[in-house]
């Protein structure tokens, strides 16, 4: 992986911020996108916002998007391009934790810092057999303690990396027993425990929400609003939303749709109602329809609306779940 030895703490930053909640394979390509776009963080705090969401599009969890862009900024301005080089300073900036400011104080400044990512809590809660919950603050204290006392102070990232890398190959959620070197001493593989460890938190509730999009086009501009609601998709781009708790089919959109008055008094055509799309985020299902309709008049809508051109759409951010759908409908 290329930020493997990194020193820059730009890009450890960078590659951290991504991998957050993220698989390796997809978090690469991005990586690579953000640095090529912004090889430092100047550029990245100089560029324009919507360009900034349009690299991160389709990784969700945005508000780690709304940080970053926080983050580069302070670097940028107060710092003069320069990240703090310690882990306390480090961890004073947005978006930044424990975790994060560890890989950054101990990968880019050498500082005698634990890093415990998901790897190193899977390797130790085995090989010391401990079943606190590690999403608990006192399980995290715990697992904090012991990385810190077995942490080689004379080589803290070389150690830091060897033990996260030591969970990634070797003590994986399925792990390779049969060749590890702490079989005859790891409490997990001696009281068979493995896959009892390290212990989770109940799993969280699944909110279901309804999302139906109503794709409004005149003379070839859709109307489009960018969400500023504390809420999923934070600074996103999106068309007009009726939000529902259970399915809508066209009978109930189009009964809504005439209510807001969102197609003027001309009336409209309805090019489509399309099957149910859904997307599945860590603590929400959504699901919805998009109807679009074309119009006869330009309608007044709210001053948070504005049209764009439909060749301009792809330089929008929106979630992906509208995405999948413009894609398939060639939109
Ligand atoms: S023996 Fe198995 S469970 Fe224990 S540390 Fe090694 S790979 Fe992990």
């Amino acid at each position: 992986m290329p930020w493997k030895g990194e020193k820059d703490p730009y890009k450890i930053w960078l590659s951290e911020i991504i991998l957050q909640q993220t698989r390796v394979e997809q978090g690469l390509k991005y990586y690579e996108k953000f640095i090529s776009a912004f090889p430092d963080v100047h550029q990245l705090a100089n560029a324009h916002e919507q360009s900034i969401y349009k690299h991160w599009e389709g990784l969700g969890y945005y508000s780690r998007c709304k940080n970053l862009i926080v983050t580069a900024r302070n670097v940028s301005e107060n710092f003069n391009g320069k990240f703090p080089g310690t882990y306390d300073e480090i961890k004073k900036l947005k978006g930044i934790g424990p975790y994060t400011a560890a890989a950054i104080a101990s990968f880019a400044f050498n500082e005698n810092r634990a890093v415990v990512d998901g790897n190193v809590f899977r390797v130790l809660a085995r090989i010391f057999g401990i079943g606190d919950r590690i999403d608990s603050t006192e399980g995290k204290k715990t697992f904090s303690a012991l990385a810190g006392k077995l942490l080689d102070a004379k080589n803290p990232a070389l150690y830091n990396q060897a033990i996260m890398d030591f969970g990634a190959i070797v003590c994986k959620p399925v792990p390779m027993c049969k060749q590890c070197p702490f079989k005859q001493k790891c409490e997990a593989f001696l009281n068979d425990k493995i896959f009892s460890l390290p212990v989770k938190g109940k799993r969280v509730l699944i909110k279901k929400r309804w999302f139906n999009y109503v794709l409004l086009e005149y003379k070839q501009k859709f109307a489009v609003r960018q969400r500023h609601e504390k809420d999923i998709w934070h600074n996103l781009f999106e068309f007009l939303l009726l939000e529902s708790n259970k399915e809508f089919g066209k009978k109930e959109i189009l009964k809504e749709v005439n209510k807001k008055n969102w197609a003027g008094a001309n009336g409209y055509e309805i090019e489509y109602v399309s099957p149910v799309f859904s997307q599945q985020l860590s603590h929400q299902l959504i699901k919805g329809r998009f109807t679009k309709l074309k119009l006869y008049q330009k309608p007044e809508l709210s001053s948070d609306i504005f049209w764009i051109r439909k060749n301009e759409l792809k330089n929008y951010a929106f979630p992906m779940f509208i995405n999948q759908h413009l894609r398939k409908m060639n939109v």
